[in-house]
């Protein structure tokens, strides 16, 4: 059975991503041109992979990309409150400054503990760069810190979404557009 037929609705199609996601790389582009050292790009694993990968195609400036992982879901569509942090700490992130991408900011805790982490490893800036923001669950207000900017592809509605690096019970990520499931497919 295709994937697509799991699907109910789609929220954002590939076309409409690509667009938006360059449209951000130039932004980000634009906003540390001159900005030295070159930023350290962060994605949170493993959600974020495939908005990195677009993202930082488009970003033309000498930047470093790593990963950062934070778990907090399992394999259910509720949190489990505070996440887990496992920072692979390959590249120093002192007197940097750091852009943080994530699929999607929820409640805003995985992206608060993994901003104060990078703040504790002496990051000199935390900009954060989402693809997806649902400003109706947030339960921590996101403090941004230095000269840190937000950056988002789209606000989204209150669905569990998938497609586009984003799960459900680790399917689903290779989906290359954002949708929600039928409801027999969260079983
Ligand atoms: P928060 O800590 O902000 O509540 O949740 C952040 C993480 O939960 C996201 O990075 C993402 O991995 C996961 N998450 C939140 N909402 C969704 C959603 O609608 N779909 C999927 N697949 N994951 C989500
Ligand atoms: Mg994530
Ligand atoms: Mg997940």
């Amino acid at each position: 059975m295709s994937m697509d037929s799991h699907i109910e609705k789609v929220l954002w199609t590939q076309d409409q991503i690509s667009r938006r996601v360059t449209e951000l790389a130039a932004q980000i582009t634009h906003d540390f041109n001159s900005v030295s050292p070159p930023p350290v790009v962060v994605g949170v694993a493993t959600g974020a992979f495939i908005f990195l990968a677009d993202l930082v195609r488009n970003i033309h400036l000498p930047i470093s990309v790593d990963f950062i992982r934070a778990e907090s879901y399992g394999s259910g569509t509720l949190s489990s409150g505070a996440p887990v942090l496992s920072l692979d700490s390959k590249l120093d992130v002192k007197d940097k400054h750091v852009i943080l991408v994530e699929d999607i900011v929820d409640t805003g805790t995985t992206l608060s503990s993994l901003i104060a982490n990078l703040v504790s490893k002496g990051a000199s800036s935390v900009s954060v760069c989402t693809f997806l923001d649902k400003p109706a669950r947030r339960k921590i207000q996101v403090e941004l810190v230095g000269e840190g900017k937000f950056y988002r592809g789209f606000e989204c509605p209150d669905y569990f979404v998938v497609g586009y690096g984003m799960d459900f019970a680790e399917l689903y990520r290779n989906l290359p557009y954002v949708g929600v499931l039928k409801p027999e497919c969260y079983k």
